[in-house]
């Protein structure tokens, strides 16, 4: 595939383009995750809240693509924190799935102020040394429990999936990702195709380049280093989302996109965040 691989930080290889599966029902995600696995895409990013990782795990048997060539991404959610939860929880997603193991598992959000991360996370590790899971990370975890965990666990996430796109660009977050080997993953990457997609720089760059304001948007993530997981559930933009190596944006281009952030949060806090 053209799709580029990054290498995590325990020497799991990771397509740094994949398909996001939020808010697709099961039985949709089955043609959905069928028709991304067609057209190139070998990364899938699911999680149990989603409610279909059952959809997801017949597309990818239906595929025959062989298991060795997928990257299966699911998160505990947030009720089933602590660490004997965390392991049943595990064990239920992964018969959902229909797989033996997946290529990432990631805590779905931090929740701090329940204050039970870190029990989750050593749970990650046993699943992780059982090779049940390639590598573990985490989700919407911010620089304060990055810390918390890489001083009261072993295993330094191989991932945190973020919010983060043109107009939230998470600069804080990116560079202590950098310091410590964690890849960044940008959740939401064309900003849930509102407003975003509208934006006229990236419009004027669209034109540039003869492409469109999506393919603008991830070209800018993949240029700066993070690994995208957009969702579409039409197959010509499932297309359009994955053709994004035929062309490069130059310094000027990366540099009018800096100038977008905004703050612009679109998802919760990750802060105060605590619906289970
Ligand atoms: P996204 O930024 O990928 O935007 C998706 C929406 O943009 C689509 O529903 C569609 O309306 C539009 N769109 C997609 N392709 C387009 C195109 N080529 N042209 C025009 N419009 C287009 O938003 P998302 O689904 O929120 O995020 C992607 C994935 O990230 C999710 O599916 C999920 O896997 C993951 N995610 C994770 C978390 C988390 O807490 N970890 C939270 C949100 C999303």
């Amino acid at each position: 595939s053209k799709v580029p691989a990054i290498t995590l930080n325990n020497g799991t290889v990771m397509p740094q383009l994949g398909f996001g599966v939020w808010q697709i029902p099961d039985d949709e995600a089955f043609t959905s995750v069928g028709q991304a696995l067609e057209t190139g895409y070998r990364s899938i990013d699911t999680a149990a809240i989603y409610g279909n990782e059952e959809g997801t795990g017949k597309a990818l048997a239906a595929s025959g693509i062989p298991r060795e060539e997928l990257f299966v991404t699911t998160k505990l959610w947030n009720s089933e924190q602590g660490y004997d939860a965390t392991l049943r929880a595990f064990d239920t997603s992964l018969g959902k799935l229909g797989l033996e193991y997946v290529d990432l598992y990631l805590i779905h959000w931090p929740l701090p102020s329940r204050d039970n991360y870190v029990a989750t996370y050593k749970a990650f590790e046993k699943i992780q040394a059982e090779g049940r899971a390639k590598a573990i990370g985490v989700s919407n975890f911010q620089p304060a429990h990055l810390e918390r965990l890489l001083a009261e666990t072993s295993v330094v996430p191989a991932v945190n999936q973020i919010e983060l796109h043109p107009q939230f660009q998470q600069a804080e977050s990116r560079d202590f990702h950098a310091r410590h080997g964690i890849a960044t993953e940008a959740w939401s990457p064309l900003g849930q195709g509102k407003g975003l997609l509208e934006d006229p720089t990236i419009g004027r760059l669209a034109a540039k380049h003869g492409r469109t304001a999506a393919q603008v948007v991830l070209r800018w993530h993949l240029q700066i280093g993070n690994v995208v997981i957009p969702k579409s559930v039409t197959p010509s933009r499932i297309a359009e989302n994955i053709d994004v190596f035929g062309f490069e944006l130059d310094a000027d281009d990366l540099a009018a996109l800096a100038g977008l952030d905004a703050g612009k949060r679109l998802g919760p806090d990750p802060a105060t965040f605590d619906v289970v």
